[in-house]
């Protein structure tokens, strides 16, 4: 999971719309700006929240000092996440001094994490809620509006949220759909299990339902989330459990559906049925997200991830069997405490053996909570800065060489909207890499077939082939 801030409008902008603006409505307008960091989910959660406030009227604004309700979703993965919530909350209090009818919410995992301590520090917070409560935001919205104090929701409710979420409002081109919830893995450095709770999985008729509006509403990829999404053992709707495998394989089903994708996996969960539909299922990309964090099996351990380096090896080399264009990223911690200069050079060793297409790399920070905070023997951090250096100049080598190897190729891009320059459009290849082209409008919302011109270290430069008539005239 790739910690961020999305500024709004570049979240909005990447949810190009493709069903009709809703219908004007006699409800009161109000002006809702969403600031989002952290993980796909965040970002799910937060097109959700919209969602939910939509029936009352609220529709998005790019500006927080032009809202009506701010919402923060949050991320607790990287040090000091708390205090980047409170320096953001610093910086907007003036709008809540201007307009004190102005709501603002903490929402996602900080959110859970804190609690009560939010409101201590900033009394002029409405609303504090986990990422399990949200569904309740007008009720929610009502009682802060009525309440005397904050309305704090952090608890795991009985119920799921998901089974009181509306319909999505305007699906984008790559939608994403979250499938499962929590962790059950509990590495030593991850606070997720903390503030997502339990592993859950949501039942196989409520998403196929949720990803049939997708499509109808003009989704062509959908993104299958879950902080352990191979993980995904859903009731079939006849009481028995099936896997991830079989949940594509229904979703490919599904006329109009392109392309699917699944994130983010752990590699105890691939299951052989799962490594079959990467055979099997066209529509399921040759792209898979696959963090190890560490190449040392002594690191592994440390980290409580429950696999070895060379079980990563295998489990690759079978996934490539099964689909020979398969394409990985991984996520890789640098300076986890324990870790030793031979440690780090198995990790380089194993980023060699794979050969990744891309690539997240951090060095370790402590999370309050977790066993590797307190854990001996931390790794300092000049160390930790050097040891990060060398891998991602690494992998910063893999991905350049892998989209320069694409240069001549025709693949497929799925084009979901307009590109930087004028008369260009802008897509994915069945790889997630960004795909840039002069191009008519015409072409967003579809996959078209493009030859690769140019591998650029970040993203591909595409040209239009040649369309029969021109062959024929060639
Ligand atoms: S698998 Fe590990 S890193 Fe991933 S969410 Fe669970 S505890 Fe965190």
């Amino acid at each position: 999971m790739t910690p961020a801030r999305m500024p709004p409008d570049r979240a909005a902008a990447d949810r190009v719309t493709a069903g009709p603006p809703p219908a004007a409505d006699a409800r009161p307008k109000r002006r809702l700006h969403v600031i989002t960091w952290g993980c796909q989910m965040n970002v799910y959660d937060s097109t959700r929240m919209q969602d939910v406030l939509a029936p009352l009227g609220y529709a998005p604004v790019a500006r927080p000092e032009d809202a009506d309700m701010v919402i923060l979703n949050t991320c607790h993965i990287r040090e000091n996440a708390s205090e980047k919530v409170f320096s953001e909350l610093g910086r907007l209090r003036p709008i809540k001094q201007a307009r004190p009818d102005v709501i603002f919410a903490v929402a996602g995992c900080v959110a859970q994490a804190e609690g009560r301590e939010i409101v201590a520090r900033a009394p002029f917070v409405d609303i504090v809620m986990g990422p399990q409560t949200y569904h309740r935001l007008p009720e929610m919205v009502a009682r802060a509006a009525r309440a005397a104090g904050a309305v704090i929701e952090t608890e795991f409710p009985a119920e799921s949220k998901f089974d009181h979420l509306p319909d999505s409002a305007a699906p984008a081109i790559s939608a994403f759909l979250t499938i499962q919830e929590g962790c059950d893995k509990f590495c030593s450095f991850c606070v997720v299990p903390y503030t997502r709770g339990a592993e859950a999985s949501r039942p196989m008729p409520a998403v196929l339902a949720e990803a049939r509006q997708l499509v109808a509403g003009g989704a062509r990829e959908i993104v299958l989330l879950g902080q352990n999404v191979n993980a995904w053992h859903g009731d079939d709707g006849h009481g028995h459990a099936r896997g991830l495998g079989r949940l594509i394989r229904e979703l490919a089903s599904i006329p109009g559906l392109l392309r699917i994708r699944y994130t983010t996996s752990h590699p105890r969960d691939m299951d052989d049925d799962l490594i079959a539909a990467h055979r099997d299922v066209p529509a399921l990309v040759p792209f898979l997200h696959l963090p190890v964090q560490s190449g040392s099996d002594r690191v592994l351990a440390a980290m409580n991830r429950g696999h070895t380096a060379d079980h990563y090896r295998r489990l690759v080399e079978r996934l490539r069997g099964a689909r020979p264009d398969l394409a990985l990223s991984t996520d890789i911690i640098a300076g986890h405490p324990g870790e030793t200069e031979a440690d780090h050079r198995a990790t380089l060793a194993l980023i060699l053996d794979i050969g990744f297409a891309q690539a997240f790399s951090f060095k370790y920070s402590p999370r309050p909570g977790t066993p590797a905070a307190v854990a001996p023997a931390p790794v300092a951090e000049v160390e930790k800065d050097r040891r990060l250096a060398e891998i991602q100049a690494l992998l910063r080598q893999q991905q350049g060489d892998f989209n320069r190897a694409c240069t001549g190729k025709v693949v497929r891009v799925l084009f979901t909207g307009t590109g930087r320059h004028p008369g260009q459009v802008a897509g994915r290849s069945p790889w997630l890499q960004p795909v840039h082209m002069t191009g008519p409008a015409s072409l967003i919302g579809t996959e078209a077939a493009v030859r690769i011109v140019e591998g650029h270290p970040n993203s591909l430069a595409a040209e239009p082939l040649p369309q029969p008539e021109e062959l024929a005239c060639a």
